[in-house]
């Protein structure tokens, strides 16, 4: 099979906060000429810290118009769509219309799950880098039909309850910042045909350094690739 040409691929930013805005941002300087953009959130005095391309004259703005607005200043060129909604299994279809890669980078774990499931059991060729971040740490894996999936590794989201939040153990800004310019570098380097370390494995963020784990297509995932178990 041959690769999507990068450039003229068309990547939606699947939450536009403190990952979904470096990622954006790096997609643009990369070089990307269609963005869509995807939250369903207002920007906040309290995301300014993280959310760099947002700043005070912007909040109460919807984040993906105040970070097409952004965008647009910098790269007068690129075609930004804007969709403002909470990815769930009944919007992703209208979310992702039209899109052929996708940077996850929500607060919610079962929109990674469906973007995930969206990529690699989708019948035409499809990319995704997944995302996350809480407090000094975080992470990311970028998926394609030759690789294994996110729910090779997890499964299944974890309950709610399980889950921190950035409103309660926080998060350092430079941590996500790292982590979504590095996810989107993924997703360039795996679209444009180049190998990269976040291809089919988890690299997590810490303070000791960068910690790649390689998977497995599993025998028993949902995603249904691997000899059975
Ligand atoms: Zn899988």
């Amino acid at each position: 099979m041959t690769q999507l040409p990068a450039s003229t691929t068309t990547i939606a930013i699947v939450g536009c906060g403190g990952l979904g805005v470096p990622a954006a941002w790096t997609l643009a300087l990369a070089g990307a000429t269609q963005l869509i953009l995807i939250d369903d959130d207002v920007v906040e005095v309290s995301n300014l810290h993280r959310q760099i391309l947002y700043d005070t004259a912007v909040v109460g703005q919807p984040k993906p118009l105040a970070l097409a607005a952004a965008l647009q200043a910098r790269v007068p060129n690129l075609d930004i769509q804007v969709r403002q909604g909470c990815l769930t299994a009944d919007t992703l279809g209208d979310l992702l219309a039209g899109c052929e890669a996708v940077v996850e980078g929500s607060d919610d774990a079962t929109s990674k799950f469906l973007v995930n499931d969206w990529a690699v059991a989708h019948p035409r060729r499809r990319y995704a880098s997944i995302a996350a971040a809480i407090g000094r740490r975080g992470q990311w894996m970028t998926v394609s039909p030759e690789s294994a999936c996110y729910r090779c590794l997890f499964e299944e989201p974890p309950p709610p309850a399980h889950l921190a939040t950035c409103q309660v153990a926080g998060v350092i800004g430079p941590v996500v910042g790292q982590v979504g310019a590095l996810a989107a570098r993924s997703l360039w380097s795996v679209l444009n045909g180049q190998a990269d370390m976040a291809h089919g494995a988890l690299v997590r963020l810490s303070p000791r350094g960068l910690l790649r784990t390689p998977v497995q297509i599993a025998g028993d995932c949902r995603c249904g690739r691997g000899a059975p178990c």
